[in-house]
């Protein structure tokens, strides 16, 4: 292993190739960009530092003696969490394309590919972009996104798991930037720090799938939107909402509100008196990522929830683990108990949605049904979603 610089609390980048002049010519290009570059010759040594050096992005060839680079990358889907990955090849255009496909599917924060050969400038662009993007991400930078209507809704389909119908939407903001999409799992952690910003989002997101709303209403159709616990500090919360949807033609029952990050509810009395308030004017609330963090038992008791969305770490290990099949089962039986709808997020298997309709799980949604879509594509999905639903009965009818 060799490394240009020590290792410190600067951005670090690990490139992973087994042409020995190609890593001496990486490490040069990374000379004076003030990143810590680390290069490893095989993917063995490539995860290892995964850990050990824990990279802010990885540089990814797909050729190697004993393995190819897609062997890594499902391994780094288990293993990267943030870290971002370019794969950087000089095999095929259309391979490499592919190859970058199948990480993203694997839900690895893939950056565009660079074929080879490639300059140094090339390198050099690229670090400065990833950084200039992530100092990017202030208070002060999402609020300007969101006041000059930069940021995007992408809308993911949710099921009825018994029959198949299209039950509506959930609505997940996205911020389009030079070099790609910034993903919510990197801004939404600071608006979720900021009460001010956590509502400007939120009647954003709000209003903006209101205006949506011929992309994914159809009779009796819903639209999710995420909402940080952080709101709930606004006694007029409700007040505020019910303005957002004026003139939209969409009222607070076509929406449900997940709550997020339960970590930051305080005081109880508070938020059952906003909670409720929402419930009356007609908003459904949904308690999101059920069993994980710190969504609990005690929310689930005192506050008026009509819909539980569990967590898509315990669909995830639903078949392999019978742990989580016992988990699962005894979420869905408290729904029904506390006559809250129960939702399974991250379905990504058939045989997943199968187990969870027989367990009486009621909605799924995950990639297995679609990924978040743009309204467009999200309209012509639905379309062909609800003519299939329409015509597998007839089918089956003698
Ligand atoms: P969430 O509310 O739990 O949303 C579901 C996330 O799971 C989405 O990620 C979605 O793309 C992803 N997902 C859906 N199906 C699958 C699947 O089958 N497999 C896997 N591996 N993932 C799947 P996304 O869009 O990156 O959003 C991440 C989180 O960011 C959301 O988690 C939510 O907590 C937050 N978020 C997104 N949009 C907003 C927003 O408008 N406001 C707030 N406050 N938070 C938001
Ligand atoms: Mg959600
Ligand atoms: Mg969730």
């Amino acid at each position: 292993m060799i490394h240009n610089e020590g290792h410190d609390n600067r951005f670090r980048v690990l490139v992973i190739d087994d042409d020995p002049s190609f890593r001496t010519f990486f490490l040069r290009a990374c000379t004076g960009t003030g990143w810590v570059a680390l290069a490893v010759a095989t993917p063995e040594h490539g995860l290892g530092a995964l850990a050990s050096f824990a990279p802010h992005i990885v540089f990814l060839d797909l050729t190697f003696p004993d393995m190819d680079g897609l062997g890594v990358l499902s391994e780094l889907a288990t293993r990267a969490g943030d870290t971002a990955v370019v794969l950087i090849s000089g095999c095929d255009p259309e391979v490499l394309r592919s190859a970058n496909r199948i990480g993203e599917r694997l839900g690895v924060r893939m950056r565009p590919p660079l074929q080879k050969p490639v300059s140094i400038d090339d390198i050099r662009d690229l670090l400065t972009a990833f950084q200039a993007e992530g100092n990017f991400i202030t208070p002060g930078t999402i609020a300007q996104a969101i006041n000059e209507n930069i940021l995007r809704l992408a809308y993911q389909p949710k099921v009825s798991l018994r029959s198949g119908e299209y039950m509506g939407v959930e609505a997940l903001v996205r911020w389009p930037v030079s070099t790609g999409t910034i993903s919510p799992a990197q801004f939404v952690p600071v608006v979720e720090r900021d009460e001010g910003l956590s509502l400007r989002l939120l009647t954003f997101v709000l209003e903006r799938a209101a205006r949506e709303a011929a992309a994914w209403k159809v009779n009796g159709a819903c639209c999710a939107v995420n909402m940080s616990a952080l709101c709930l500090a606004e006694a007029s919360l409700p007040d505020l909402l019910t303005r957002t949807l004026k003139g939209t033609g969409m009222t607070p029952r076509d929406f449900v509100l997940e709550l997020t990050e339960t970590a930051a509810l305080q005081d109880p009395d508070r938020v059952e008196r906003v909670l409720t308030a929402l419930r009356i004017r007609g908003f459904a609330v949904s308690l999101d990522d059920f069993g994980t963090g710190h969504s609990s038992l005690l929310h689930l008791q005192r506050l008026p929830f009509n819909e539980i969305k569990i967590d898509r770490t315990f669909v995830a290990t639903l078949l392999d683990n019978p742990r989580s099949e016992r988990i699962v089962r005894l979420v869905i039986n408290l729904g029904q108990t506390l006559g809250a709808t129960t939702v399974a997020e991250g379905i990504e298997r058939p045989e997943e949605a199968s187990v969870l309709a027989e367990m009486a799980c009621e909605i799924g949604q995950g990639f297995y049904y679609a990924r978040p879509m743009d309204p467009t594509t999200l309209v012509n999905w639905r379309d062909e979603w609800m003519q299939t639903q329409v015509e597998v009965p007839r089918k089956t009818m003698p």
